[in-house]
């Protein structure tokens, strides 16, 4: 009886054995494939896919093919106009996604659903109209608040060389004090990036040869805003505002490559894709300045 106990009891163990053996395996082996065996499978995935781009649902893939036909054929409207597809906007929404240039379309699609679901929208991935008009919405949030017209005190007025037509006349080269002095750091900055390969002077100046980076226009008074109304009248609200923040002295169009000022599609797509605007989009916020997002050229000061 004892021998058959101690037999039953060395069965048992060795079955037990051999249980905690292979259940260990398993482990091992779990671990293996994923450094983080703790985390909800769901969870685990779902942040794999935002990270890395790898392993895209079909959901996503269907999503980022929809976005490659709303990036050129969206029919949305803006300031009275109808505007179609979102590539004039890419730049500005990748920044805003906190995504690179390079990015493929599924990461795209998967950044864009994460933005999605904090803005309370339908997370899908897709950049519809209403997707796009709350990107706007954030854009035009960002921009300057307060366009109380300046006071003669505030405005300087900057060197006809630091402007993209040096011939303008004094009065329209006036800028508010602390919005010259941010675009003066910016400017600093960019001519000391080399990969923007601006022209500059031995003492790192912008070179008086050099277009990019230069101002178009700042400060502007009423008067002088109503002229060019009545120049253009069919630019419509999307062109030359009513109630201008160049009044404040505080918006600045910088050249950014193109005709300098035209909204043209066929334009604004030059301009998007020169380097200055690529800088501009990613490194002018670090300087105070905010984009019109409708405007490459058109940056504000909002410090
Ligand atoms: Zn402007």
């Amino acid at each position: 009886m004892q021998n058959g106990r101690f037999h039953i009891f060395t069965v048992a163990a060795a079955l037990a054995a051999v249980l905690v053996v292979m259940s260990l395996g398993v482990r091992s082996q779990s671990q293996s494939s994923n450094s983080q065996p703790n985390v909800k499978p769901t969870v685990r995935i779902t942040e794999r896919r935002i990270s890395t781009g790898t392993d895209p649902s079909p959901e996503f893939i269907e999503a980022a093919e929809r976005n490659l036909n709303l990036k050129n054929e969206l029919s949305w409207t803006f300031g009275g106009k109808q505007q179609r597809g979102w590539y004039l906007y890419d730049p500005l929404i990748r920044q805003t996604l906190d995504i690179d240039n390079e990015s493929p379309t599924h990461d795209f699609t998967a950044a864009l659903s994460l933005w999605q679901r904090q803005s309370g929208l339908t997370s899908d991935g897709v950049l519809n109209e209403d997707t796009l008009m709350s990107l706007i919405s954030n854009w035009q949030t960002n921009r300057l608040k307060n366009r109380t017209a300046a006071t003669p005190d505030q405005l300087i007025t900057a060197p006809a060389s630091e402007f993209y037509d040096p011939s303008r006349f004094p009065e329209l080269r006036q800028v508010e004090r602390n919005t010259y002095a941010a675009y003066k750091e910016m400017l600093a900055a960019a001519v000391a990036d080399p990969s923007l390969k601006l022209e500059q002077t031995a003492s790192g100046d912008l070179a008086p040869s050099e277009n990019f980076f230069k101002i178009i226009s700042a400060f502007r008074s009423r008067e002088y805003q109503e002229e060019l109304r009545r120049k253009s009248p069919n630019a419509g609200s999307a062109g030359l505002a009513v109630n201008s923040p160049h009044f404040t002295g505080r918006a600045l169009d910088i050249y950014v490559g193109g005709d300098p000022v035209d909204t043209k599609d066929s334009n604004r797509l030059i301009q998007i894709n020169t380097p200055a605007y690529k800088w501009l989009v990613r490194n002018a916020g670090r300087f105070g300045f905010r984009p019109y997002f409708y405007e490459p050229w058109h940056w504000e000061y909002v410090k």
